[in-house]
């Protein structure tokens, strides 16, 4: 597996990589240029202001780099994920890593290249930060969360009501942790999950692609090639977090989040620091893809399950499509409930058969253009708990209204027609 660098590196000898030549100010600048060329990766050690610093952004935008990453075709990713999900192993604990080949004591957040991404956006934002903490029964949990610049040595961090919370909650308010950036992409995937707690993400981690991890000062083991390790305390002392766009390209609410003292900094030598553009593709794929499996698991309960896409319109986030070989009447519906209960987010699904291209929207359009008669086939779920991210729902109870779309085509066709007609076979060139 390729360190976040290595991909770097094999991305411009692929000739993929798009190097700035000119200096970019982190004010705005930087993540605008980065907007530009969303889906591109761009590299930069051109940093107004910090001379050798390092970034790099838009790396991982495409399904297909990481497909090709983890060594599999686009279709067969989630199953890849669902693989390590279902069979989790242990990293190799190594006694020295390239991670921490120099340590900064002496803390000040206002030499790294952490971006101002948005204009109204509360401050600098660590967009790509995975925290990994331990709890003595849980053991670890590792997890995305943006934290926002508010010192020299401080920043307020966004953590929902999930794992993280409730480790905060088991220490007493106080916690120890450890906070990655630059790490390789079966980390990155493996934190974006959504499974149980107690499952270790470094253990998926590791069975997407083995890894090695180090042990910090503070007991808490990181990826041994990330570009940095951050040793820091989250503290019982809040502070406004954001506004922030995030993944559905609008601005998050100001709220009271807990402050996070940074105690000390690991790096590679001339580290890279890893730009997440939010709501960008690569925040799309990162952020959406690994939700996929867990669908996938749930709707397999109930039915055939041959399908999931969280879709880059519904921001890789509120939408999925989800194609089942249906083999009674009642599957679509059993399918749009399950969808829903295997990310909890999710606010419309579309259900498809299996010969309906869920990976095109125009196809799954055609599906619902032609099979679906919304008095029978809409599901409508109101008051239902959905994504903190959506504008729509109340700001503080997440409360919003579901919608499940049953495209299935009916097993009995009672004299109609749904299958898409076949045409005869020609070589057009041949007639020109
Ligand atoms: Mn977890």
């Amino acid at each position: 597996m390729l360190s976040f660098r290595g991909f770097v590196e094999k991305l411009r000898n692929d000739g993929k990589l798009i190097e700035l030549k000119k200096e970019a100010s982190l004010d705005l600048e930087l993540a605008s240029i980065m907007k530009e060329l969303d889906g591109r990766p761009v590299y930069t050690e051109k940093i107004a202001g910090l001379p050798g610093a390092r970034a790099a952004g838009n790396v991982f935008s495409t399904r297909e780099l990481v497909a090709d990453y983890l060594g599999v075709k686009k279709e067969g990713l989630v199953k890849k994920l669902m693989h390590a999900i279902e069979n989790p192993s242990k990293p190799a604990l190594v006694q020295s890593a390239p991670v921490l080949e120099a340590t900064e004591s002496e803390v000040d957040l206002s030499k790294l290249p952490i971006p101002v991404h948005a204009p109204k956006d509360g401050g600098p934002y660590f967009s790509s930060a995975i925290v990994i903490a331990n709890d003595s029964e849980y053991g670890r949990n590792c997890s995305f969360h943006r934290l926002m610049v508010i010192g020299k040595n401080k920043v307020v961090a966004r953590i929902l009501k999930r794992h993280l919370d409730q480790f905060i909650s088991r220490a007493g308010g106080e916690l120890d942790v450890a906070i990655v950036i630059g790490a390789p992409i079966n980390v990155l995937l493996a934190a974006a999950t959504s499974v149980e707690i107690g499952k270790d993400e470094l253990a998926i981690a590791n069975t997407l692609s083995p890894l090695q991890t180090v042990r910090l000062e503070n007991g808490i083991e990181v990826p041994a090639d990330a570009e940095y390790a951050i040793e820091a305390k989250i503290t019982r002392e809040l502070a406004d977090e954001g506004p922030f766009v995030d993944l559905t390209e609008t601005y998050d609410i100001v709220r009271k989040q807990p402050i996070v003292e940074i105690k000390k900094i690991h790096h590679r030598k001339s580290p890279i620091w890893h730009v997440l553009l939010p709501g960008g593709l690569e925040h799309k794929i990162l952020m959406g893809m690994p939700r996929e499996p867990t669908i996938w698991q749930e709707v397999g309960k109930s039915c055939e399950c041959t399908g999931v896409n969280i879709t880059p319109g519904g921001c890789s986030w509120l939408h999925a499509v989800v194609s089942i070989k249906k083999k009674s009447e009642e599957d679509g519906k059993k399918a749009i409930e399950a969808a829903f209960r295997g990310h909890k987010s999710l606010k419309h699904v579309v259900v498809v058969d299996d010969e309906i291209d869920i990976y095109d929207p125009a196809s799954v359009e055609w599906a619902i253009a032609t099979r679906v008669q919304a008095d029978k086939d809409v599901i409508i779920k109101p008051n239902e708990k959905g994504s903190s991210l959506d504008p729509s729902a109340d700001p503080h109870t997440y409360a919003t209204c579901k919608m499940g779309i049953d495209a299935t085509k009916p097993l009995v066709a009672h004299g109609k027609n749904f299958e898409r007609a076949e045409w005869k076979k020609v070589d057009a060139k041949k007639y020109l």
